[in-house]
């Protein structure tokens, strides 16, 4: 186990080409060779490049950084619409307040375990969903308790079923709608993390990924020694056809853009844009909800989907409006929401990623094609990590 510290502070805008030629080289399957900056010895490294097919050439030391300021607590975003309460992501710690763009160097997990309990949207089953920290390199590992601990990583190869939820489906075994919970894992950096449910479904909770970034902020954050590596889009990729799809393109932060159309009174053509970092998370997409048509209940039902569903886990439209006496929390929840989906699967890259995604109409089987299509192509991406500028405070217990 290596020696943690309380949440990390490491910020480093872009790699510099004095830090891309002092940086190790990697060689992927192909032949084809890209370098990092940052070189652990730690031998769980190399496995976690393995995932990607790579392994290693040759060798650099390792930077050090100066220890970062103390960060600030945002103030709550109030626009007039109704919104929960959302714990900022600046309370996972005791580090600084980000700005933008910024990459975080190291590698982070919870600082302990929390578990919630509830129903599941499509199976309406009861699960109760633990996440518990994990050493790096683990990636973001689900573990059905009910069935031995049988593990499914969240990875692309194991994407099933992504018609309404995205599932992962490992040897028969499933995990259903990941998406929410993955989106806000991998918005408020969580590298590392063993996900426990004792059931197939992940709880709906209320439609949004706010409660989930409320564990992540009962738990708290904890930074790891080992480097943090990104994934960085080198070329376009475009996925889909003129109706329905998703351009992914080289940039310098994680940016999202996703346009809907639907032809609603509450809805019609709504876009929204920003760049994913855990304060635009929390703040603009976190208490973002499902959303169902009325006239589709029945069908979805008869389909076995959305049984457990419901006006306090979604937004329900019905041919004028919508039936959740509440409101809305955002007025353009039901784009925001599409973003938090589109996140929750690019999760499944199991990197954070520096890319322009654009997504016209995106659905979970769009998403998680485009995740595939992009892992696929080695011209299409490398791995790079960014050189500390600042150390992570020490550990507290
Ligand atoms: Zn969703």
């Amino acid at each position: 186990m290596t020696r943690e510290h309380v949440i990390g502070t490491a910020v480093a805008p872009h790699m510099s080409a004095r830090a891309m030629r002092a940086s190790p080289l990697w060689m992927r399957p192909n032949g084809s060779e890209h370098r990092t900056p940052i070189l652990s010895r730690n031998a769980m490294q190399e496995r976690g490049l393995a995932r990607f097919g790579c392994r290693r050439m040759s060798t650099a030391g390792v930077a050090r950084a100066p220890q970062g300021p103390e960060r600030t607590i945002a103030p709550p975003n109030e626009q007039g619409v109704k919104r929960p309460r959302v714990i900022s992501s600046a309370l996972f710690g005791h580090a600084t307040c980000l700005s933008l763009p910024a990459m975080r160097s190291l590698q982070r997990t919870l600082a302990r375990p929390v578990e919630i309990e509830g129903t599941g949207l499509h199976t309406g089953v009861r699960t109760r969903l633990r996440l518990c920290p994990a050493p790096a390199y683990t990636g973001l590992l689900f573990r059905r308790t009910d069935l031995d601990g049988f593990e499914i990583p969240a990875s692309p190869q194991y994407v099933a079923r992504v018609s309404y939820a995205t599932a992962l489906v490992r040897a028969g075994v499933m995990v259903a709608t990941v998406e929410h919970l993955l989106a806000a894992l991998y918005a408020c950096g969580v590298d590392n993390a063993i996900i426990e449910m004792d059931n197939l479904e992940v709880p709906i909770l209320d439609g949004s990924a706010a409660p989930f970034v409320q564990m992540l902020a009962r738990a708290g954050l904890r930074t790891s020694d080992a480097p943090r590596h990104y994934v960085r889009v080198r070329k376009p990729i475009q996925i889909g056809d003129a109706h329905q799809r998703i351009l992914l393109s080289p940039d310098t932060a994680f940016r999202v853009s996703c346009v809907i159309e639907f032809p609603h009174p509450m809805i019609g053509r709504q876009q929204h844009e920003l760049v994913v970092t855990e304060e635009t998370f929390v703040e603009e997409l976190a208490p973002a909800r499902t959303f169902g048509f009325l006239e589709d209940v029945e069908t979805l039902r008869r389909k076995g989907l959305i049984r457990g569903g419901s006006l306090q886990n979604a937004i329900v439209l019905d041919h004028a409006g919508i039936l959740n006496p509440e409101g809305l929390r955002f007025p353009d929840e039901f784009v925001r929401h599409k973003i938090v989906d589109l996140i929750g699967d690019l999760a499944l890259i199991g990197h954070p990623l520096l890319a322009r995604v654009e997504a016209w109409r995106p659905g979970h089987a769009l998403n998680t094609t485009a995740v595939a299509a992009l892992l696929r192509d080695p011209e299409a991406w490398e791995l790079v990590a960014p050189a500390p500028t600042r150390m992570a405070e020490p550990v507290i217990s």
